[in-house]
């Protein structure tokens, strides 16, 4: 699966992958730490993720 920050209403292209939602989340978390000063994501900002993610396409 894939998601774009930009799904999640951020002026950013990046684009994270994974295999699983942990890993998405994961790599989404990382990102975010480092691009937008964000430490830590809360919970209702990753299950929107998961959703988006789910939404944005049917990969692996
Ligand atoms: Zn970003």
């Amino acid at each position: 699966m894939e998601l774009r920050c930009a799904d999640l209403g951020l002026q950013c292209s990046t684009k994270v992958t994974g295999d699983t939602e942990e890993e998405l989340v994961g790599k989404l978390a990382q990102h975010a730490a480092d691009d937008h000063d964000v430490p830590v994501l809360n919970q209702t900002l990753i299950d929107y993720a998961v959703s988006r993610a789910h939404a944005g396409g049917e990969g692996r």
